[in-house]
């Protein structure tokens, strides 16, 4: 049914540790993942092979050749070699994803964003070329291994310690995303529209097993994915909204590293008492991977709320998403009775903590998203983190998602974009709404023709 093979590379192994810090060694981390991947691939009827399974030194020569006697070499054989980053900087943290000179990047950028949604930090997806040659690839997994389509994924760094534990913690959750979003991009092509995320039906789910996972609607399913019928076929590839919040009266929460339940309680809008009476716990102690339940709407508290501006482009859709809420919600909150909104309408938008007083007002609300942390958001908004504790009053470098921070307004309007394999500059005008001739007049560019790895602005719209 599949028309492609997966070959699992479990980076390093044997003599060769990897990267080591925090009492960790690469090697063992990249067996770990790669065991429960061979397994999940496994179960969804992909044929599997894997380089290694023990704790075995495999040089380079070695593995490629375990790589191409696996399925041959050919590119319908998708190679997933993983690894652990290291940097000489603790505070670098993040997933990347390599792909190979010659293949496109929809793979490598449909595994970062399966990353991203299931709650790893996500930094690129790129090639890298060899110094010495830069008509070849940098990796010899990338370099060596003739037709295939390998991807290196560096799950994130080892000696950063938020990376670390995420990866420890979340590491099958990850590779779940992993394994969806290959299936996903072989058998269904293209990337998920924005708002969505897929997921690729397994034995025993229902449309309505699914839809409680997800925090959804079996007619909201049904909805985004065109479905006239109930009935699921394993492997079959699902839409998924991306950022729906649950609105049923009880839910679980895993514990996050930072997570406090006073952080806790202030996302879920109940209380400390509430949450330690529900999960009958006798401290306030919380380690990380705890599950929690949360009632639902418990709070009696009203959330308070900031205003919001209707801009161009605009729906209550990327709205809601943009503060982490449901359009219900929203609609709620505005009491709204129709979906359609006007430029200048200002929207009452729900929040889940106070923000400190703060007088000047060139400033605006910034919502944290999984994977946020003070140093992302502060680049984003072009300013420094210590500016942003001072504005939020932060005594701690900790968020939480769902936590509204006061940011610069318009401190910049542009962002940075790195040029892909099959860039142009048309392509990149039309997904960022903008038009050849602003790019061109704010890179100072003179023809049209663009390298992989170039830096752009891209005006924020
Ligand atoms: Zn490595």
């Amino acid at each position: 049914m599949y028309d492609f093979k997966v070959v699992i590379d479990p980076g390093h192994g044997g003599d060769d540790p990897g990267a080591v810090a925090n009492n960790t060694n690469e090697k063992d981390l990249t067996k770990l993942i790669s065991d429960y991947m061979y397994e999940r691939f496994k179960e969804m009827g992909v044929p599997v092979a894997i380089t290694r399974t023990t704790d075995e030194t495999v040089n380079p020569t070695e593995r490629v050749n375990r790589i191409l006697n696996a399925f041959g070499d050919s590119e319908d054989v998708i190679v997933i070699s993983n690894h652990i980053n290291s940097s000489s900087s603790t505070s670098a943290q993040g997933a990347e994803v390599i792909y190979a000179l010659r293949n496109e990047d929809t793979l490598a950028e449909n595994i970062l964003n399966a990353l991203e949604t299931a709650g790893q930090v996500t930094r690129t997806f790129y090639q890298r070329r060899l110094p010495s040659d830069t008509s070849k690839d940098y990796y010899f997994i990338h370099r060596n291994t003739g037709k295939t389509e390998p991807v290196l994924i560096e799950y994130g760094f080892i000696n950063n310690k938020d990376d670390l534990n995420r990866i420890k913690t979340n590491y099958k959750k990850y590779v779940d995303a992993i394994v969806d979003a290959v299936i996903a991009t072989k058998m269904g092509g293209s990337i998920p529209p924005q708002g969505t995320t897929t997921y690729v039906v397994k034995k025993g789910d229902s449309l309505y097993k699914i839809a409680n996972e997800y925090n959804t609607t079996v007619a909201e399913l049904k909805r985004i994915n065109n479905l006239t019928s109930d009935l699921l076929t394993i492997g079959q590839i699902l839409l998924i909204p991306s950022d729906s919040t649950s609105d049923s009266d009880n839910q679980t929460y895993v514990v996050k590293s930072g997570d406090t339940l006073y952080s806790i309680a202030r996302k879920f809008n109940t209380t400390v008492d509430n949450l330690k009476k529900l999960n009958k716990l006798q401290s306030d102690t919380l380690s990380v991977g705890q599950i929690l339940t949360i009632s639902g709407k418990t709070s009696e508290n009203m959330p308070s709320t900031v205003n919001y501006t209707v801009a161009k482009g605009d729906s209550l859709w990327s709205i809601a998403r943009k503060y982490n809420i449901t359009v219900d919600e929203l609609k709620k909150a505005n009491n709204l009775t129709s979906d359609l909104l006007s430029i200048g309408q200002v929207l009452k938008i729900p929040v889940q903590n106070e923000l400190p007083p703060e007088n000047s007002e060139n400033l605006t609300v910034y919502v944290v998203k999984s994977g946020d942390n003070l140093y992302k958001i502060a680049n984003q908004y072009n300013t420094t983190v210590a500016e942003l504790k001072r504005l939020n009053g932060l005594s701690s470098d900790l968020l939480s998602v769902g936590q509204v921070l006061r940011v610069p307004n318009n401190s910049s309007t542009t962002f940075e974009y790195i040029v892909k394999s099959g860039d142009t500059l048309y392509k990149i005008a039309q997904y960022y709404n903008t038009t050849v001739d602003e790019i061109k007049k704010l890179n100072n560019l003179t023809t049209n023709s663009l390298i992989i790895g170039q830096v752009l602005q891209i005006p924020k719209k």
